[in-house]
């Protein structure tokens, strides 16, 4: 696929989300890559990814891949500003980000809750 190409279908679904993605609040953008585009709302803010695709790894299952992740439609981490994957399992947002390891963990212990293991605030 062309790098044109890419960036059209990445226009194309930040379009599609603009609204939910704020997108009236940026004023500065720059396309990374196939799928991954960034952002900021002025010359001396920092940049933060609007568009992205995930790199993840999922435990047991492999790469993730999930795209696309949209601004607004997906957390944006406080940590390293990536956006956050919601795929169950993944929760990516950048290599080695200690944000990270620690939504893995709540996933775990969320779905340790829905499995039925002793944990008493899971009751309602
Ligand atoms: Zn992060
Ligand atoms: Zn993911």
């Amino acid at each position: 696929m062309g790098v044109v190409e890419g960036l059209c279908s990445s226009l194309q679904t930040l379009w599609e989300s603009r609204q939910s993605a704020g997108l009236d609040g940026y004023r500065l953008f720059r396309f990374r890559a196939k799928g991954l585009l960034e952002a900021k709302r002025t010359a001396g803010d920092h940049w933060e990814t609007i568009l992205a695709y995930c790199g993840g790894w999922i435990e047991g299952v492999g790469k993730c891949g999930a795209s696309p992740l949209v601004v607004g439609e997906h957390e944006t981490c406080p940590v390293c500003r990536k956006l956050v994957c919601d795929r169950e399992g993944c929760g990516y947002c950048s290599e080695g980000c200690p944000a990270h390891g620690e939504r893995i963990g709540d996933a775990q212990r969320r779905r340790e809750a829905r499995q039925g293991a002793a944990v008493p605030f899971a009751r309602r």
